[in-house]
């Protein structure tokens, strides 16, 4: 078990001033692969073991179950066991229903839904519309957009619209649906996701008793990925602070990839002006990915433009270099999966094991040409993030019956997924030969690897985290390159990541129309690029069929490589120390793309546009230039102007 200076120890010097923050409100922002988990749970860690709070007392809050489970074994690595590190909804729904008796006049709590649509389904049909299978998803994701932003079926109308939605539907019939659905749900006395956080909210809101008890309960708050929060979380976060400030966020606007769910960065944005007495620190090494890789995703969100782009960080990475990012244009779709599904099998031969790789793009529909091209090339893959898993009968029932799982705990471990699921007839050993049935095997067993790989998690968080992937449209991952939309890929990382189909209209995706719209689809390239630790490729078809019509490749991938512009080799620490001074890798916010002048006396105004540089920027120049003359390593993507 580590001790206090062993905590210290293997942070660099911004981690270490996080950790180390005093009490009280602090923002961390930080970029991809920087290490926020590692700087939240040292973090906790450090207070914890130096006395200043008690374990019990944390509440650590993050958006999947994987990476509450992740932050709860790095803290019992850290000897701060007894930390409840939790999403969001399982901390929610262990609130409800303990104070459920209180709350629901001595009853349990109502039973959850795992999916709207079919009651969605239903409501439709009450407001005199005939919907489809795909038309009442589109109306459910709606449905939990407005719940998520604390919208009620009478102000759905006016908040779609000042939110710039696309609803499925006009938005006075969506309205008219959201309010039967409601009605259909308190009919049948069953509650969904976004209620149980209401609950949660209400219980403490409502009842000084149980806010008191909470309150008694958790008095030191983290939450990590803070740019995912939706005004519905936050007013939970609000209620269960009650005004008190020791709130320890971390978060990457560059990374708010679900503001179509509701989710808003502005909580991150507007941190320090809701706390005034807020501690920010910024991380900007890269631990996880090749210079080159980095090098790429700062030339991808150097052109960011909006509100968000404020709180860009350039990241410097840390790591060896790597290969050149690949970036090849091909003559249509069949073409380009061929290339790609070819490079895979070469990976894969040469000793990358084939669950390190992944192939992200922008829309579920473009997954089926690499599926075909995968198996043409006889390379294993996975579907990760698509419906049609959690839209399987087996699958529905897996969760139904551990839902209703009651039983016994087996040899004193808790319930375990194994024990439900043999209860309605699944057998680990008794995997049928083929067909339909062992696909359906295929299915549970897939759940149960799932299970297995988070092994913290209760029964009833796990069943609370499939729901969740089934909103999602998550899928559980087994051997295999990885096949998954953008969206889906968000937090993971991988050894070698394709980025596929970068067209105009697929990334920007056609429909998002307005300028907040186009810098979200940005935003979801620049989380893609990050997710490979080091060899990346990017690619385009001209065409979707042979011979078809043209398409662009997309406005996000920049016209070159980013060799030639920003990635240099590494040089050696005397080298850079005569140059230091002289070293710039900040683009002026106001133009993007220009490239600050590098000469000292020239600092304070952009070299290629009129502006004049903020203050906040300026300090970022100076904080560079002390670093880049402090680490041993030197940032291989930093740009030197001529002396
Ligand atoms: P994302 O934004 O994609 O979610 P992240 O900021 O959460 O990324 P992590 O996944 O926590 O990043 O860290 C990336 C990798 O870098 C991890 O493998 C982590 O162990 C490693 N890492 C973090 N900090 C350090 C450090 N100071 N020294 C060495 N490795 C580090
Ligand atoms: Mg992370």
């Amino acid at each position: 078990m580590a001790d206090s200076s062993e905590i210290l120890a293997g942070l660099d010097p911004d981690q270490a001033v996080a950790v180390t923050a005093p009490a009280g409100p602090l923002c961390i922002l930080a970029g991809a692969g920087t290490g926020k988990t590692r700087a939240i749970t040292h973090r906790i860690a450090h207070r914890v073991r130096s006395g200043q709070v008690r374990a019990q007392h944390v509440l650590a809050v993050t958006f999947t179950a994987r990476a509450a489970a992740e932050m709860r074994e790095r803290l019992g690595r850290l000897g701060a066991d007894g930390v409840q590190a939790r999403t969001f909804h399982a901390a929610a729904l262990r609130q409800v229903r303990y104070f459920a008796p209180r709350l629901f006049s001595g009853r349990d709590m109502p039973e959850l839904l795992d999916s709207k649509a079919r009651l969605v389904g239903a409501a439709a049909t009450r407001a005199g519309l005939r919907t489809d299978r795909e038309v009442a998803r589109d109306l459910a994701s709606e449905i939990e957009w407005a719940k998520a932003s604390l919208v009620e079926p009478d102000d759905y109308a006016a908040a779609a619209s000042k939110a710039m939605r696309e609803p499925p539907l006009d938005a006075a019939k969506v309205a008219q649906v959201y309010a039967h659905y409601e009605r259909l749900k308190r009919a049948q006395g069953v509650i969904d996701f976004e209620d149980m956080i209401r609950a949660a909210i209400w219980a403490v809101e409502e009842h000084p008793d149980v806010a008191e008890q909470v309150r008694a309960q958790y008095r030191h708050f983290v939450v990590d990925e803070y740019q995912d929060v939706n005004p519905m979380q936050q007013r939970l976060l609000d209620a269960w602070l009650g005004g008190r400030e020791d709130l320890t966020v971390v978060g990457d606007a560059s990374q708010t990839i679900y503001s179509f769910t509701g989710a808003s960065a502005s909580y991150l944005v507007d941190f320090k002006r809701r706390h005034p007495a807020a501690t920010v620190v910024r991380l900007v090494r890269d631990y996880r990915s090749t210079p080159q890789v980095v090098g790429l995703a700062n030339a991808v969100i150097s052109r960011a433009r909006g509100d968000l782009s404020r709180l860009r960080l350039e990241l410097v990475g840390q790591r060896p270099a790597g290969p050149e990012p690949t970036v090849r244009i091909f003559a249509d779709e069949p073409e380009e999966a061929a290339a790609v599904a070819a490079r895979c099998a070469e990976l894969i031969a040469g000793g990358t094991p084939a669950r390190e790789i992944a192939i992200l793009f922008r829309v579920n529909a473009q997954s089926e040409v690499y599926q075909e091209a995968l198996a043409e090339a006889g390379v294993p893959y996975v579907l990760h993030g698509t419906e049609r898993f959690f839209d399987r009968v087996e699958v529905r029932e897996a969760m139904f019956a551990l839902r209703a799982y009651r039983g016994e705990p087996a040899d004193g471990l808790v319930p375990t997924v194994h024990a439900a699921l043999e209860r309605v007839g699944w057998r680990p050993d008794a995997a049928p030969a083929g067909g339909a049935q062992r696909e359906r095997w295929e299915s549970v067993a897939a759940l149960v690897a799932l299970a297995e790989g988070m092994p913290t998690l209760s029964l009833e968080e796990f069943h609370a985290e499939l729901a969740r992937r089934a909103a999602l449209q998550h899928v559980p991952t087994v051997e295999g390159v990885t096949l998954s939309s953008l969206h889906s890929a968000k937090g993971l990382e991988w050894d070698a990541v394709f980025l596929v189909g970068l067209a105009e209209g697929t990334l920007p995706v056609i429909h998002a129309r307005t300028p907040d719209a186009v810098e979200e689809e940005r935003r979801l390239l620049y989380v893609g690029v990050t997710r490979a630790r080091h060899t990346l490729w990017l690619s385009h078809a001209s065409a979707r069929t042979p011979g078809g019509r043209s398409r662009r490749p997309s406005r996000f991938v920049p016209s070159s490589a980013p060799s030639a512009q920003a990635v240099r080799k590494p040089l050696d620490k005397a080298a850079v120390a005569g140059r230091v001074r002289r070293v710039m890798a900040v683009s002026c916010r106001v133009c993007g793309a220009g490239l600050v002048n590098g000469a000292e006396r020239k600092l304070g105004r952009c070299a290629t546009c009129p502006s004049d540089l903020d203050e906040e920027l300026l300090a970022r120049l100076v904080d560079w230039r002390a670093r880049l003359a402090a680490v041993q390593k030197v940032p291989a993507f930093v740009i030197f102007t001529d002396v």
